[in-house]
């Protein structure tokens, strides 16, 4: 039955120009930043579509707006989809925003054909995913899944000292309900990828496997300053020089241990920095990141035992600092499956995808079953005034939406 049903691509791509179009900036990008006058324009704007799609909608204490479309077993949890409208300062039309406007799209056509699902469906828009005026990230989907307080969330202040609580209420979105009260029966999230896999490859579609973990470090090397001329190259202590083997062994371990292995050296700070002395002092950043919780952990302990050796080699001190660590999310296989089968049957390419960027997704992955639809976005740009999307590839997403929303709801 979904293939015969399809979603409208042009209506799609005309309320994302519309809302693209408050805060919008000189190069067509957005500039809407959570819980801002904006911010409570863009809402009110989709809340309206919402309505008129047939949804009733509610609010949260965390401004997470909820729009439900009943079912004929109300007594089921909700098959929700869902994404954020804030932005980045310069910001494009289509983070977050695609993965709402696609998700009400969904409901439009469901509307159009008078199609009764027998689980309730559900369109959330999660407050503040961007993080940038109020830290951290992902808050609303965070407290939703009680990963982060409410309180927490509640308290965090902008650099005007306002605070998120504050403005919740002053925009008219802080609701009756305690986040995270009502179950969600799965989530699926529809996103551009942020990345240039899909575009590289010619796929229209990344099936979501889960997002990566992280491990962030700090290694410092401490040798001895010397003169550049004077001292022989057998018996200087060159902070830089033994540092150098040790990078390219954690380098390494980016690609051997897997599609999802990343290691990054970002920052390198050489000191004292002068032309002519021997580097004393060492301190470089490491970023390694993976899907399988248990190799990012390899990958950490190998990076350790490497710095441990060039210590034991050297003579030199090497000091590790351990900074963060991320846990990696792996969505759940039969949503997975789900999303590969519409793929399938629609007959668009697709390929299995590791997100490497955090997602609402994320959160509510540790409360319901969950996974993401990625489509390809231009040259791989995000978080960018310039960011785009083809229009087909994004009526490509929302049909698998679609699909996956009138399955795991039939
Ligand atoms: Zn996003």
């Amino acid at each position: 039955m979904s293939n015969t049903l399809s979603i409208d691509g042009a209506r799609l791509w005309n309320s994302l120009m519309e809302l693209g179009e408050i805060g919008g900036t000189e190069k067509g990008g957005s500039r809407r930043l959570a819980l801002t006058e904006l911010d409570h324009q863009g809402r009110e704007l989709v809340c309206g579509w919402m309505r008129d799609a047939g949804l009733t909608i509610s609010f949260d204490r965390m401004g997470n707006i909820f729009g439900r479309r009943p079912g004929r077993d109300n007594s089921l949890a909700p098959v929700m989809t869902g994404s954020h409208i804030d932005t980045q300062p310069s910001g494009g039309k289509f983070d977050g925003c695609y993965g709402v406007l696609a998700g009400l799209e969904v409901m439009r056509v469901l509307k159009d054909h008078a199609i009764v699902t027998t689980a309730p469906l559900e369109l959330a828009i999660w407050t503040n995913e961007e993080g940038v005026r109020f830290v951290p990230t992902m808050m609303g989907s965070g407290v939703f899944s009680k990963s982060i307080p409410l309180d927490h969330a509640l308290a965090a202040t902008d650099a005007n000292g306002l605070t998120v609580g504050d403005e919740v209420k002053a925009r008219g979105f802080f609701g009756d309900e305690e986040p995270g009260q009502h179950p969600v029966g799965s989530y699926y999230e529809v996103h551009i990828e942020q990345g240039p896999v899909l575009e590289a490859n010619e796929n229209t579609i990344g099936v979501v496997t889960g997002v990566l973990g992280q491990r962030l470090m700090n290694i410092t090397v401490t040798g001895q300053e010397a003169h550049a001329g004077p001292t022989p190259m057998a018996i200087r202590k060159d902070a830089l020089q033994h540092s150098l083997p040790l990078m390219t062994e954690i380098l390494a371990l980016g690609r051997s241990h897997g599609d999802s292995g990343r290691a990054t050296i970002g920052q390198v700070a050489v000191l004292p920095g002068a032309r002519n002395t021997i580097p004393g002092l060492v301190k470089f950043s490491v970023d390694l990141r993976n899907l399988d919780r248990t190799v990012l952990e390899e990958m950490a302990n190998k990076a350790k035992m490497a710095a441990a050796a060039a210590q034991e080699r050297t003579g030199l001190t090497f000091e590790v600092d351990d900074l963060q660590t991320i846990t990696p999310t792996v969505f759940h296989y039969a949503n997975v499956e789900m999303v590969d089968a519409a793929c399938k049957s629609r007959g668009y390419s697709h390929q299995r995808i590791v997100s490497g960027a955090g997602h609402d997704a994320c959160f509510i992955s540790r409360i319901a079953p969950t996974s993401m639809i990625f489509v390809p976005c231009k040259d791989g740009i995000s978080h960018n005034e310039i960011e785009d999307a083809a229009p087909t590839d994004l009526e490509a997403g929302a049909n698998v939406l679609l699909d996956v929303l009138l399955r795991a709801s039939a």
